[in-house]
């Protein structure tokens, strides 16, 4: 294997001068060495084969022991010194202090056609921030984590990749209910990828701590390399850098809700810097359309990270930023217009964006009303959304006197309980649909060109929670078809894919409570 190295994070910024692989408080320093865990039988379950191109492997280097050893920490690559970032974070609102990676280890960065890129195990034993846990991580969490950042990334959604998916060979421990009834599961290790994996943590730790210097350090590196069109070391550099920040982290959360996807654990140790979705644990999927939905069981009560509710915790994770770096700028009127920007365009980008899922070009006035009143029909019949979106498409403008058949149409592929859909509930829909057709009959294009508008915003596929399951419960078993087939579904996600109509489908009932399906804990 020839990969081009060149480390930017671990040369540019300042080490832990300690070595040894023991938890601790580590001061002024962005990162500690560490070496990962020599797995016992490490063996290879699937690559991503776009972006193992991306990085400039082979064929031949992905077939490679090399290669195996380097995604599964049992070789370290010559000439690149591994290392554990140092972050902290606010945890379901509040300060946690240190964090950091407590079980992801950096290997290196690679540059290929001229994109940097930097290469991480997540899985590959314990770091001096793995305060109480092992650093490990299990095949179901491991295929989770595998699977969502390659689907979002088919899906257009920005995000961290994942190169592999591998075993260790190894047994992990874990109390799936936190109940008492631990068990052994298969260990896992996901080689992921992203230009840069620094969080909003990352700024927070030094501001927590006062240490200015460390903080205008890391923050002068990452507008050197991610934002490079700020200046280094001025207010007006370090205000568009947060800026942009915003407008990323906008932009990434529109996209959540487009396509119904749950992160369900927004802390900001696991906000990327550069908006890319990053960390997927509890996540899932809106299967019926419900805004106060969360798949995290440790969010039970308050539901702090509900589907709703991201657009507001992104802004107060954005808030928690921006207080990371009032010590650089030295006031707060600018920092906070940025985010008071926040407030006014998430609205409009929303809007723009669910007129798209519609096929609205024009942008009326009234089409905050339409779609407002849509939400509040899609949650009062239990929709799937995904269904209604995708066939959503195929009305024609033209529907008139047999508007009661299309909908029932609807009703049945799209509805949890279609026999429900009586009264009031029916009639809201039918008053929909009639605003619906008439808006739609304003605009220009015709029902074919509307619909591979829709169809391109619309996904057909998304990774269902219960799909996640069946994939894991037969890898559980040793079978890996199904993994196969699903990763290679989820690379076209708005494609009609006629071998795999299955897949556009309901969740089945048997998966409406079943834990793993529509309720996650963060065992992992
Ligand atoms: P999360 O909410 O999963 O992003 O994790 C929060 C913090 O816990 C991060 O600092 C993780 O590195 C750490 N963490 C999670 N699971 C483990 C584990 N199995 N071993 C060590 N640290 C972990
Ligand atoms: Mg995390």
């Amino acid at each position: 294997m020839q990969l081009s190295i060149e480390n930017t994070f671990s040369q540019e910024l300042p080490a832990d001068p300690t070595t040894a692989n023991t938890r601790r408080q580590v001061a002024k320093a962005c990162f500690s060495y560490v070496t990962p865990r020599i797995p016992s039988t490490p063996s290879l379950l699937q690559v991503s084969k776009e972006m193992a191109e991306t990085l400039g492997f082979s064929e031949d280097d992905v077939q490679s022991k090399a290669f195996l050893e380097m995604v599964t920490g049992a070789n370290v690559e010559e000439g690149t010194s591994p290392y554990a970032m140092c972050y902290g974070g606010h945890q379901f609102g509040h300060w946690a202090g240190q964090l950091g990676d407590g079980r992801a280890i950096n290997l290196a960065e690679i540059t290929h056609h001229n994109k940097r890129w930097a290469i991480q195990l997540k899985g590959a034993g314990e770091t001096p921030y793995s305060r109480t846990a092992d650093g490990l991580a299990v095949l179901r969490s491991s295929i989770r984590e595998h699977l969502c950042s390659e689907a979002m990334y088919h899906l257009g959604v920005p995000t961290t990749r994942s190169l592999s998916l591998a075993l260790s060979g190894d047994q992990v421990l874990r109390d799936v209910l936190y109940d008492g009834n631990a068990a052994y599961e298969k260990g896992a290790i996901v080689c992921r990828v992203a230009p840069s994996f620094i969080r909003f943590g990352n700024f927070e730790i030094f501001a927590s701590r006062q240490d200015t210097e460390t903080l205008k350090t890391l923050v002068d590196y990452t507008i050197k390399h991610f934002y490079p069109h700020y200046e280094q070391g001025t207010k007006e550099g370090y205000l568009g850098f947060f800026n942009e920040v915003v407008q990323n982290t906008l932009n990434m959360i529109v996209h959540w809700q487009r396509v119904g996807f749950v992160h369900g654990v927004m802390n900001t140790d696991n906000m990327s810097i550069l908006g890319l979705t990053i960390d997927y644990g509890p996540y899932g999927w809106l299967e019926g359309y419900d805004p106060g939905w969360t798949p995290n069981t440790t969010d039970r009560q308050n539901k702090r990270y509900r589907f709703g509710n991201q657009p507001q915790i992104g802004l107060w994770n954005l808030l928690q930023l921006a207080n990371a770096l009032v010590p650089l700028i030295g006031e707060t009127t600018q920092l906070e217009a940025i985010l008071q920007s926040y407030h006014t365009e998430y609205p409009k980008k929303y809007i723009a964006m669910m007129r798209e899922k519609l096929g609205l070009q024009l942008a009326l006035e009234t089409d905050i009303q339409l779609i407002a009143d849509l939400e509040k029909n899609l949650q009062a019949s239990e929709t799937d959304m995904t269904i209604f979106f995708r066939n959503l498409s195929q009305v024609s403008k033209d529907t008139t006197e047999n508007l009661k058949d299309v909908f029932y149409a609807f009703a049945k592929a799209a509805f949890y309980t279609p026999e429900e859909i009586t009264g009031a509930i029916y009639t809201n829909w039918e008053t929909w649909f009639q605003h619906y057709l008439k808006r739609l009959s304003q605009e220009r294009l015709t029902d074919a060109e509307r619909a591979q508008q829709m169809n391109a915003v619309n996904p057909k596929y998304v990774l269902r929670n219960y799909i996640s399951q069946l994939v894991i419960d037969e890898a559980d078993k040793g079978n890996y078809d199904l993994l196969d087939e699903i990763h290679a579904l989820l690379k076209n996600p708005y494609d009609e894919q006629p071998k795999h109509e299955r897949w556009f489908a309901k969740r089945p009932e048997w998966a409406r409570h079943k834990v793993g399906c529509s309720m996650l804990s963060c065992s992992s």
